[in-house]
């Protein structure tokens, strides 16, 4: 059995939804159909879940809701018309809205707002059923309610209660036809819709995927694959990755790598569930696969990522290396101020810390640099601004020797300066730090060096 989760863009419109169902129909074992909200038909249009959002803020003033109201309803309307599905199933989804917008006055801010914005995907999957279903086969909405999707944590920012395993589990041990099933939200256990981060169908649809132990997890989006490298930066980048590891994935996603919600993978993963990114508008594509383990050619990269907005707070000190309780002396100044930092790469009388920019304001920053002048009594230290973080991932790279080498090459013979750089134990990757100005150039030039 595949799960597959189809985004908003994909679901944007009645011609997108058709080709979902040709999509499904073209593989009995795709059983499990996970839908996002309908999301841009072109570049300036919003997304239903964007014009929820408005209604929900348009209500909590107390002001007339019509014609934000309207909006959303028209976006189901339209694409309902178009496959001639008939007026009820949007009188359902205009009653669900109705009822949503009647609980304002009884529920807090952020309860009545997940509850607006569950309805983006609630109601897609009741019209996505209807229009496979009119498409002549068997076809059903299953919620989250009855099939015991239980959320835990904070309203928007909610998260799967580990029991809810066993119970989706059950609830899809015996059934028939395909399932349409609405991503983005569950219940509390005290029954309130709650909704995952933004772009949170991806989480259920690995989440269903782990619960069934699917064959394959297949996310459908509008790339053809993941590619090595960000095409804004390498525009004429042409080959996407075919397969790629977990870890190398894990690597990528973390220096930006913006196809997929990095969180949504953790049950996929965990479950050592397939992962295959497709594009809904190029179905034979194959896409890319991530999995646990594949063959490797030593020597080969898999991607280049790049993520911007650190900084680096360096302190020397003659025979640091000598004095005892200095990392932890260090770490304990930013843990006071609670910041939380990334790396820690060091040199015999240096230290580094990069942290994330957003975590050390300025007037932050001011008392972390006095606090550690007083604690660890340093020779000299320093807080680097504009630092870009650049990864190179690949499992081939455990193999061979001069890969390092090879990315030292191609950013010397750029003009570029590296700041820093870091080899976890894994060697899957390694990592340099580079001034923000330098970035495009040293991605397209590592590109060249490990692609072409
Ligand atoms: N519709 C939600 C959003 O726009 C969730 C999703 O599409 O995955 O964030």
């Amino acid at each position: 059995m595949k799960v597959c989760k189809f985004g908003g863009s994909s679901l944007a419109n009645a011609a997108q939804l058709n080709k979902v169902i040709d999509i499904v129909f073209a593989d009995p074992a795709r059983r499990i159909v996970v839908v996002s909200a309908p999301g841009k038909r072109h570049s300036g249009d919003t997304k239903v879940t964007d014009l929820l959002i408005t209604l929900a803020d348009t209500a909590l003033k107390g002001e007339n809701t019509d014609r934000q109201f309207g909006a959303v309803v028209e976006r189901y309307a339209e694409i309902a018309q178009e496959l001639h599905l008939g007026d009820e199933i949007i009188r359902e989804i205009e009653h669900d809205l109705m009822d949503r917008l009647a609980q304002v006055a009884s529920l807090g801010k952020a309860e009545f707002m997940d509850l607006m914005k569950a309805a983006g995907e609630d109601n897609n999957a009741k019209l996505v059923a209807v229009a496979v279903a009119a498409r002549g086969k068997k076809a059903r909405y299953a919620s989250p309610k009855d099939t015991g999707m239980v959320l835990m944590g904070e309203f928007g920012d909610a998260q799967l209660d580990p029991s809810s395993y066993a119970r989706l589990s059950r609830a899809f041990s015996n059934f028939d036809g395909i399932v349409i099933y609405p991503g983005f939200f569950g219940y509390t256990k005290e029954g309130k819709v709650a909704t995952f981060p933004r772009g949170g169908s991806d989480i259920t649809g690995s989440i269903l995927a782990a619960a069934v132990c699917a064959d394959v997890y297949e996310n459908f989006t509008d790339v053809d694959s993941v590619y090595p490298v960000d095409p804004r930066i390498v525009p004429d980048v042409k080959e996407g990755i075919p397969t790629m590891t977990y870890r190398e994935m894990r690597e990528l996603a973390y220096a930006g790598f913006g196809v997929f919600n990095d969180d949504a993978v953790i049950p996929a993963v965990r479950a050592r569930i397939p992962i295959n990114i497709r594009n809904t508008n190029h179905p034979s594509e194959p896409g890319t696969m991530i999995q646990q383990s594949r063959r490797v050619v030593p020597g080969t990269v898999v991607g280049i990522a790049s993520a911007d907005n650190f900084c680096n707070i360096v302190v020397d000190k003659y025979l640091m290396n000598r004095e005892i309780g200095f990392g932890r002396r260090l770490l304990q100044v930013l843990e006071n101020e609670g910041v939380a930092y990334e790396h820690m790469p060091s040199g015999v009388d240096s230290q580094c810390v990069i942290i994330k920019d957003q975590y050390l304001p300025k007037e932050k920053e001011h008392r972390v640099v006095q606090a550690i002048k007083r604690e660890l009594n340093p020779d000299n230290v320093l807080v680097e601004r504009d630092i870009t973080i650049i990864m190179v991932v690949g499992e081939g790279m455990c193999y061979t020797s001069g890969m390092f080498a090879k990315a030292c090459l191609a950013l010397a013979s750029a003009g570029i300066n590296i700041s820093m750089v870091n080899q976890g134990s894994s060697e899957v990757s390694f990592m340099l730090a580079i001034r923000s100005k330098d970035r495009d150039m040293a991605v397209q030039s590592l590109y060249k060096a490990f692609f072409s």
